[in-house]
């Protein structure tokens, strides 16, 4: 799936190892993804996502050396040091059986009972965890204070040579680069917005490698359900969940799709009549199942009960921080179930049913086009296969065709 695939092996448990990740921040196998204000950079040279090892990029050394002991501590917030710092996994697709000796700058990795295994990867426990680290590295300091460690005189290279990278610049790259700028994004993101601890309001700082929020809080006198909490003292990432659904008849052959009221356009700034699948947030308490069965209610006035709801996939989404939980819902037709009704949440300015073999014959073709959008019917578009609503959409076209290639078959989810 598009921004989910899993890139590198994250090692969790070893966030917390400030050995590690301080050989891991020095180390020359070492690749940073760098955001200036959140948002990641388009290297148009290469048609990829900018990303660069300390070498490769002397600003972003110089900007890791300044920050690199605050790391893990209140000194670390973006507020005195004007980055936000995450470390996102090792990547181990390069590694080879062959160790060399540990690099003499790798000081710190003899005392930590571990070594370097070359250039190509950095080594730890004995051999046990061996890959290319990553981090994500967040240049905030134009928008933070003047008198933050690094300034934006720091970086000004690196805000000349790139301009951030757009969503629709973003699904043009390959897949391995959209995973890791979605796995960057979501952290970042998290780590710029939450500043206070909702505990007591003290300031949070980040800590194991920017991946956990601590309450900076001393003060015992000081009630903080956030720091005196029995089962941690930390506040972790957001995820937002939400529900996307296609929605066919009981034999695939009608599938509603909506447009919303979002005006889209496509690169050269023209209006783009986009339908998709229906889409919304979980609510509290609620099961995948009934939020989609709401959602489709809402938006749409289709009737389509949670039984007709089936989980097919998931896809992380990096705008800013969601994990849509894709579905498809099937609609018993019966002059009342299928009838669309958009006076409820009024969100959508057209939903419609479609011929799915109209559907069949645009993602076929789908790869004629370039760039987001597939060409359907008139002048209407649909998202393209970088997008779980696709996927969907694409499901249930093979629904239909499984059913109508066999007569046997019967129309079950
Ligand atoms: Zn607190």
């Amino acid at each position: 799936m598009f921004f989910g695939e899993a890139a590198l092996n994250r090692v969790s448990f070893l966030r917390s190892n400030r050995d590690f990740i301080k050989i891991a921040l020095s180390h020359e196998s070492t690749t940073f993804i760098p955001f200036i204000n959140g948002e990641g950079l388009l290297d148009a040279a290469n048609h990829d996502l900018y990303m660069c090892s300390l070498k490769q990029d002397a600003e972003i050394g110089s900007i890791v050396e300044k920050v690199a002991e605050a790391i893990d501590t209140p000194m670390g917030r973006c507020e005195i040091t004007g980055v936000n710092l995450t470390f996102l996994g090792l990547d181990e697709s390069n590694v080879t059986n062959s160790a060399s000796p540990m690099p003499s700058s790798s000081a710190a990795a003899a005392s930590a009972s571990s070594s370097g295994c070359g250039s190509n990867c950095v080594e730890f426990c004995k051999g046990k965890y061996r890959g290319a680290p990553y981090f994500a590295i967040d240049l905030r300091s134009a928008s933070s204070n003047s008198k933050t460690v690094v300034q934006p005189s720091d970086y000004i290279n690196l805000s000349k040579r790139f301009k951030p990278i757009s969503l629709l610049e973003m699904i043009t790259l390959n897949n391995k680069s959209a995973s890791l700028y979605s796995q960057a994004k979501m952290y970042l993101d998290w780590s710029s917005k939450f500043k206070f601890c909702p505990g007591c309001g003290s300031p949070m700082y980040a800590i194991e490698a920017g991946t956990k929020m601590a309450c900076s809080n001393k003060d015992k006198s000081i009630v903080c359900n956030v720091r005196d909490s029995r089962l941690n003292n930390v506040c972790f990432p957001r995820t937002d969940p939400s529900v996307i659904i296609a929605i066919a008849n009981s034999d695939y052959s009608k599938t509603c799709l909506v447009r919303t009221k979002r005006h889209m356009k496509d690169r050269n700034n023209n209006p783009i009549k986009m339908y998709s699948t229906i889409a919304g947030f979980l609510e509290p308490s609620e099961t995948v199942e009934t939020a989609c069965s709401r959602e489709i209610w809402e938006e749409s006035g289709i009737k389509c009960p949670q039984e007709n709801i089936k989980i097919i996939n998931t896809q992380p989404w990096p705008y800013p921080a969601s994990m849509m939980i894709g579905c498809v819902g099937i609609v018993d037709f019966n002059g009342s179930n299928e009838n669309i009704d958009l006076d409820n949440d009024k969100e959508l300015l057209d939903a419609k049913w479609f011929n799915t073999k109209d559907l069949i014959h645009a993602i076929d073709s789908s790869h004629q086009c370039k760039g987001f959008f597939v060409d359907f019917i008139d002048d209407i578009k649909i998202p393209n296969d970088s997008t779980i609503a696709f996927q969907l959409m694409n499901h249930i076209c093979n629904k239909y065709k499984a059913i109508n290639s066999n007569s046997n078959s019967t129309a079950l989810l």
